[in-house]
């Protein structure tokens, strides 16, 4: 007898970016934030961790909700938490795209929209795993070579686009790319989509806008963010969804009873109660960003614009992955991407000026060596 259904079998696995422990490394791979939670945040956790930890933490994160109510000017019924953003990806695919039966015909009158998770390419590479665990489509949609999104005209007219996918995935600013898009054009882009719309802004706190009023404004268009970019919490694992109550009540009804950890918990609604912190530490490394955009520019790379805490960039000479390596050999460890559209460019997390400084320093010497 089969133990593992072949779906699972047949499925390849999302790969997480390293986390290597080599003292003195300068890590640039996960897109990390280089500061710590503010200390407030930190004598919050330590606070927590008490006797209370045999206890069950409040099921629906609660205070935390109520706190992003206000930061969102919306209800708590409009936020589910998450144990990370990654967590909520996969449940709002189980909320509502079917998974194709394992015999097919699909029962009648079925089309195969409602089968279908739909993603921009490239993009997070999460989102083609998530679909294809639940067993769902997936409709990869080309972005333009220069990885902006194709106008509504042209996703009208070139046929991949499916306006009535169940779920369609939009990285907000763009992943791997940075690109950021402008609210006027995932506005119009949501209108005319007829399925549920994800927009994933895990790294909008580092962009010129955000779509967030999008989430309130429309009844197919969930806002997911994260606390792990911006707020330096990647450790405890907090993201959330925004969106109209009806969707986010049907997600309620599927996730775990208790999803969020209670130390998580606490440190995202102390996180709240120090928004200035994290504003200079996001405003520093945008200055970052910007200098070493300059300085690898000058070194003869092509940096793509972002409005990210990292940047794409081509490197010069030789290979990225050759790149990857020789970086590495100078303990300094990006991101490489084998896929074809973005191949030829390495993704590199912004850290402290210092950690820049560095980089820059290693690239001149790669360039030395030849
Ligand atoms: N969305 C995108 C585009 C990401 O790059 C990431 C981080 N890998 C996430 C969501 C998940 O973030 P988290 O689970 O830490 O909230």
């Amino acid at each position: 007898m089969k133990l593992i259904r072949p779906l699972v079998e047949r499925l390849h696995p999302y790969v997480p970016g390293e986390q290597p422990k080599i003292p003195g490394l300068i890590k640039l791979n996960t897109n990390e934030n280089p500061y710590p939670p503010a200390p407030k945040v930190l004598q919050a956790v330590r606070a927590a961790v008490d006797g209370r930890l045999r206890l069950y933490p409040n099921p629906a994160a609660d205070t935390l909700r109520a706190a992003l109510a206000k930061y969102h000017r919306c209800k708590p019924e409009n936020l589910i938490i998450g144990n990370g953003s990654d967590e909520l990806l996969p449940l709002a695919i189980k909320a509502f795209c079917e998974p194709v039966p394992e015999q097919p015909p699909l029962p009648h009158g079925r089309k195969i929209s409602a089968y279908t998770v739909q993603y921009f390419h490239p993009s997070y590479s999460l989102y083609p795993v998530l679909a294809d665990i639940h067993g769902a489509v997936s409709n990869p949609v080309s972005l333009k070579a220069d990885f902006s999104l194709p106008s509504l005209k042209q996703l009208q007219s070139d046929g991949e686009y499916d306006f009535n996918a169940a779920v369609t995935f939009i990285t907000t600013p763009n992943a791997p790319s940075g690109r950021g898009y402008s609210t006027n054009e995932l506005n119009r882009l949501c209108k005319a989509t007829q399925g549920i719309v994800v927009l994933d802004e895990a790294y909008v706190d580092f962009a010129e806008e955000n779509a967030a009023a999008l989430a309130l404004r429309h009844k197919n268009v969930i806002v997911s963010r994260t606390f792990s970019k911006a707020f330096s919490l990647c450790f405890q694992r907090v993201g959330y969804f925004l969106g109209p109550a009806a969707l986010i009540s049907a997600l309620h009804k599927i996730r775990d009873s208790y999803n969020v950890n209670g130390l998580g918990q606490v440190a995202a609604v102390e996180t709240l109660k120090n928004l200035p912190y994290y504003r200079a530490n996001i405003a520093e490394i945008i200055a970052t960003r910007g200098w070493l955009a300059n300085h690898l520019t000058r070194l003869g790379f092509q940096v793509l614009p972002t409005q990210t805490n990292f940047i794409l960039a081509k490197p010069p000479g030789k290979p990225a992955e050759s790149w990857l390596g020789a970086l590495r050999e100078r303990k300094i460890l990006v991101r490489w991407f084998k896929q074809p559209e973005v191949k030829d460019y390495l993704r590199i997390t912004i850290g402290t000026q210092n950690e820049a400084q560095a980089l820059v320093k290693a690239c001149k010497m790669v360039l030395k060596a030849g």
